[in-house]
């Protein structure tokens, strides 16, 4: 198995290459050669098994033989030993065949965990039997940062630099990222907004001499192992509801797409799927695209779904090459005109999207009648971007004997600001961080100049 990029140009890499690599050198995205298969019996003999033992095995063909199987048995069952629920993504029947995946139970209550509990893990290893140390840097508002925080702060060889906006994060969000006291974990407040820190975090990557060969690792969502650890939970959570013998369709809050293409790649691995459903808010660029074929940028709004905020969804470049039959030229084509001024798919690329893929799009004042309305039906309380996935998939869920499975992205403590917003008091943090608010805290706060940053990194890495 080798991986090759979205625009075609790159060389082909190794998983282990791809796993330390992020963006290809032509500016595409990797993705498999070849798409491994499930066949029916392979799903069949799934029932049953416990959620490592499916990811070991759903995961195996991309891994390649790169990493030993015992070892890598062990490194799966040690990430999701860290979640707090025994069946690690439950899933939760909201009504008539409507479920939630819960994917909040890791330790920064969001789904990102599930990918970087996995990630940092799988770096560590390849770091250690490379006999190399590695720099992770990233700029967060928010979610990211503390699961990438959570899931490094083991590793021997990793040393992670996180930015965010000094001031600018809730303080849950914060305290998430600066009370992990590991030796490995450094946390920034960077005196601007969070396009400063990001704009540092992207000039470190481009020009890395600061580091003096030192390499330096993107966690963010174009990495292949976090798509590769998201395509599990769809496998799980459809076999748990009956396939191979019966179809299912997810519904997913999408934002870079990394969730929803990870579904996708379930699908066309032998996962019985009727649809996709695309759930977004406000920045609605995936839904534009998809009803209306307007591929174009709008300017950034900030909604009560911030882990949703977006642009442009990095990750669509994926599906968009499926859809244009992995041609990489036009790939590259479409996405440098996309760049310079609003654009459209192609027709043939466009219906074979549709062919799987519905979307809706749900604003603040909706996300808010959704809480109220999924309380009063079902009693549960859904977090912002949850609340999306649910309306989107109550609007586009096509046959109703299909079960459709919602994907719950974050734990509604994290998001108190919306819940309280739609008249609730609030949720409590769960029992193993009903304390966040009284520990011990550590931050260095910079002010905005790449050579303060740079400077900080190259004098606290070990
Ligand atoms: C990151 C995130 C999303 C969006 O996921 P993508 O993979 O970027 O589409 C949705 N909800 C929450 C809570 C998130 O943290």
């Amino acid at each position: 198995m080798r991986y090759i990029s979205t625009r075609g140009q790159a060389p082909a890499l190794s998983f282990e290459e791809v796993v330390l690599t992020g963006m290809a050198s032509d500016g595409g995205l990797y993705v498999p050669e070849e798409v491994p298969t499930l066949t029916r019996d392979d799903l069949a003999a799934m029932a049953g098994l416990s959620y490592a033992e499916i990811a070991f095995r759903v995961m195996k063909p991309f891994v390649n033989g790169e990493i030993d199987d015992e070892t890598f048995r062990g490194i799966v069952e040690e990430a999701y030993a860290t979640f707090s629920h025994d069946a690690v993504v439950p899933l939760n029947q909201l009504d008539a065949n409507h479920f939630l995946l819960e994917l909040f139970h890791g330790p920064t209550l969001a789904f990102k965990d599930v990918a970087l509990q996995l990630l940092g893990r799988i770096l560590d290893h390849f770091l250690k039997k490379r006999g190399e140390r590695a720099v992770i840097m990233g700029a967060t508002s928010g979610d990211t940062g503390s699961a990438a925080i959570e899931g490094c702060r083991h590793c021997d060889n990793l040393d992670i630099f996180i930015l965010h906006p000094h001031n600018r994060v809730s303080e849950v969000q914060r305290r998430q990222m600066t009370t992990v006291l590991a030796d490995n974990v450094f946390n920034v407040a960077i005196e601007g907004n969070f396009d400063d820190a990001q704009a540092m975090v992207k000039a470190s990557f481009a020009d890395q001499s600061f580091l003096n060969g030192t390499r330096l690792v993107a966690v963010n969502s174009i990495n292949w192992a976090r798509i590769m650890a998201q395509i599990v939970y769809y496998v799980a959570s459809a076999v748990a509801l009956g396939a191979p013998q019966r179809e299912v369709s997810f519904c997913v809050p999408s934002a870079n797409f990394g969730n929803v293409f990870a579904g996708y790649m379930a699908y066309r691995m032998g996962l019985p799927v009727e649809r996709f459903v695309i759930a977004t808010n406000a920045n609605d660029i995936l839904h534009r695209t998809l009803a209306a074929n307007d591929f174009s940028k709008q300017e950034l709004k900030a909604t009560l779904a911030p882990s949703m905020d977006i642009v442009v969804s990095s990750n669509f470049e994926r599906l968009l090459f499926e859809a244009y039959e992995r041609d990489g030229a036009a790939v590259a084509e479409l996405l440098e005109r996309f760049q310079a001024e609003p654009t459209a798919l192609a027709d043939a690329p466009l219906s074979r999207l549709r062919e799987r893929f519905a979307s809706h799009s749900v604003d603040d004042a909706t996300i808010l009648e959704v809480i109220r309305e999924a309380h009063h039906r079902t009693q549960e309380i859904l977090d912002p971007h949850t609340a999306t996935g649910y309306r989107a998939a109550e609007r586009e869920r096509g046959d109703a004997a299909v079960p459709m499975i919602t994907l719950a992205t974050a734990h509604p403590a994290k998001f108190a600001e919306a819940v309280v917003k739609a008249g609730f008091p609030g949720v409590p943090l769960p029992p193993h961080m009903d304390d966040l608010l009284e520990r011990e805290e550590r931050y260095s706060v910079l002010p905005a100049e790449l050579s303060a940053v740079q400077q900080f990194v190259v004098e606290n890495r070990r």
